[in-house]
C-alpha cells in the first residue's frame, strides 16, 4: 500500500529513539476508531444507507484535530493513516492538537443537495458524543467546503442543546472563521521555502522555483512566493503550463487563469510583461526543470523510482500529500536533493485551523496581519527546529520531522500501569 512509508518510518525512529515495541505499536494505533451506518432518506422516498467514519488516532498533545472527506474510495485503511499523519503534522508544528480524519463513503456529485445536508446531519447526530471543541475538531476537506461544515455544526449543536463554534475550523468568516484560512497551506509553504533557501546562499531574487499544480495551494503558494521575491520560472496544472527564464507574474497570471484561460496560453514575464517567449511543458515535465526548488502541489506519488534521475533542483519541497514515493528518495538524496517533508510543508493549514479555535474558543482577538505573521514565524521555526535535529542525527528532514514529532507525542503521553 502507498502509505506503508509512513509505518515503516514510526518503526524505524521508534527504534532509533529507542522506544519499546509496545509503545511504537501504540503509536501506529489508532486509540479509537467510530464507523457508523448512515440511513438517509433520498428525494425519491427510498432510504440508503452510507458508511460513516472517524478516526481518532492520538489525543496525547490535545483534541484530535482533522478533516472530514467525502469520497467513494474513504476506507478504514486510508482515513487511519491520514489520522496518523495529523498527530504528526500537529505535533511537528507544535500546536496543541493531536490527529483525527474522517468522512464519508459517498460521491457527493450523486446526491442533490437535500440529500448531502441530510447525509451530513445524520453523521452528525451519528458522531456528536465523541466529538466537540475540547474532543475532536473536524474541517473541511475532499469534497467538503464550509457550507457543509456548517450544517454538521448546527445538528451537533442541536444535539448538545448549546453554541460550539470551536467545534469545527474552516469555517466561513461570517461564521467565526478567520481570514488567512483560505491561503494558509500555500503561505506556510512559502514561509518553509524562503527559510530552506538560505542554503543556497544566493539572493531570493536569484533563487528559481518550478511549481506543479495551481489549484488552492499552488496558487496561494505562488503569490507569497513571488510577493517574498522568489522568481517562480514554471508553473502547470493537470493540463500543461508554461516556463520563463525571466519569471512569471503571479497576479495576472491567475486573474487569466481564473477567468478560464489555460495557465499554458497565459505568458507574462515578470521582467517584459505579457510576451510570447514562454516555452511549454505538461504536467509531468514541469518536474523536470532546470530549477533551484521544485515544488509539488498537485497529487501524490509524482516523483517516482522511474523519474527521479530527471529532477534537477536542489530542493524538493512537499506540498501535496506523499509527492515523493519511498524508492525515489534514495536515488534523490544520492543526488544531494533536500526534500521538505509534507508533515512540515503543508502544515499551515491546520496550524491556521489552531488560530481560529483560539478565536472560537478562547476568545484570542487575532486579525489578518498578525495571524498571517505568525503563521509564517511558527512555520519557519518549526523548519528550524527539524534541521537541527537533522543535523546533529545526521538525518534527512523527513526522518527528522518524525523524530521530533514523535519525541513531542511520547513526552506527552501519560504513563499508565505504574
Ligand atoms: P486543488 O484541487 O485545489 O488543486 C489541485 C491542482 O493540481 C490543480 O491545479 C490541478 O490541475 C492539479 N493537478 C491535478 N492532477 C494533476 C496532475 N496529474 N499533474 C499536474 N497537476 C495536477 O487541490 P489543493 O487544495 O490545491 O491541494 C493540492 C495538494 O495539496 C493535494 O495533494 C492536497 O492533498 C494537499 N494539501 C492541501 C491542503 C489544503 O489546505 N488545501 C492541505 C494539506 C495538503
Amino acid at each position: 500500500m502507498k502509505y506503508d512509508k509512513i509505518k515503516k518510518l514510526i518503526k524505524k525512529v521508534g527504534r532509533k529513539l529507542d522506544l519499546e515495541q509496545g509503545t511504537i505499536d501504540a503509536l501506529k494505533s489508532p486509540q479509537r476508531i467510530i464507523e457508523v451506518a448512515l440511513p438517509v432518506i433520498l428525494d425519491n422516498g427510498k432510504t440508503k444507507v452510507f458508511k460513516g467514519i472517524r478516526i481518532q488516532h492520538n489525543n496525547a498533545r490535545g483534541p484530535y484535530k482533522g478533516g472530514l472527506r467525502y469520497h467513494p474510495g474513504v476506507s478504514l485503511d486510508e482515513v487511519e493513516i491520514l489520522a496518523t499523519l495529523m498527530s504528526l503534522k500537529t505535533a511537528v508544528i507544535n500546536i496543541p492538537f493531536g490527529g483525527g480524519k474522517g468522512g464519508i463513503a459517498v460521491d457527493p456529485e450523486q446526491l442533490s443537495k437535500p440529500e448531502l445536508k441530510r447525509l451530513t446531519e445524520k453523521f452528525a447526530q451519528s458522531v456528536h458524543d465523541v466529538i466537540g471543541e475540547h474532543k475532536d475538531i473536524p474541517a473541511p476537506d475532499v469534497n467538503t467546503n464550509p457550507e457543509i461544515m456548517k450544517w454538521f455544526r448546527d445538528e451537533y449543536e442541536k444535539n448538545i442543546g448549546k453554541k460550539s463554534p470551536g467545534v469545527i475550523t474552516g469555517k466561513a468568516l461570517e461564521d467565526g472563521g478567520i481570514e488567512v484560512r483560505n491561503e494558509a497551506t500555500g503561505l506556510g509553504g512559502a514561509a518553509v521555502t524562503h527559510e530552506v533557501a538560505k542554503r543556497l546562499n544566493k539572493p531570493i531574487e536569484d533563487v528559481t522555483v518550478a511549481i506543479q499544480g495551481f489549484g488552492n495551494v499552488g496558487s496561494h503558494l505562488a503569490r507569497h512566493l513571488e510577493d517574498m521575491g522568489f522568481k517562480v520560472v514554471a508553473i502547470a496544472d493537470a493540463s500543461g503550463g508554461i516556463y520563463h527564464d525571466d519569471g512569471l507574474t503571479y497576479h495576472e497570471t491567475h486573474k487569466r487563469y481564473r477567468s478560464g484561460e489555460k495557465i499554458s496560453d497565459v505568458c507574462i514575464c515578470k521582467i517584459h510583461g505579457p510576451s510570447h517567449d514562454c516555452a511549454k511543458t505538461s504536467a509531468q515535465s514541469v518536474l523536470y526543470q532546470k530549477v533551484d526548488i521544485l515544488i509539488p502541489a498537485a497529487i501524490g506519488e509524482q516523483i517516482t523510482a522511474a523519474n527521479a534521475s530527471k529532477i534537477k533542483a536542489k530542493i524538493i519541497i512537499e506540498m501535496a500529500n506523499h509527492p515523493v514515493t519511498e524508492d525515489a528518495e534514495p536515488i534523490l538524496y544520492k543526488k544531494g536533493i533536500t526534500i521538505v517533508p509534507d508533515i512540515l510543508a503543508n502544515a499551515g493549514g491546520v496550524l491556521a485551523s489552531y488560530y481560529e479555535w483560539q478565536k472560537n474558543v478562547q476568545n484570542v482577538k487575532i486579525d489578518y496581519n498578525s495571524s498571517k505573521q505568525n503563521l509564517i514565524n511558527k512555520m519557519k521555526k518549526a523548519l528550524r527546529e527539524v534541521e537541527k535535529v537533522a543535523k546533529n542525527e545526521k538525518l534527512s528532514l523527513r526522518e527528522a520531522a518524525y523524530i521530533l514529532a514523535i519525541t513531542r507525542i511520547i513526552a506527552a503521553t501519560p504513563k499508565t500501569n505504574k
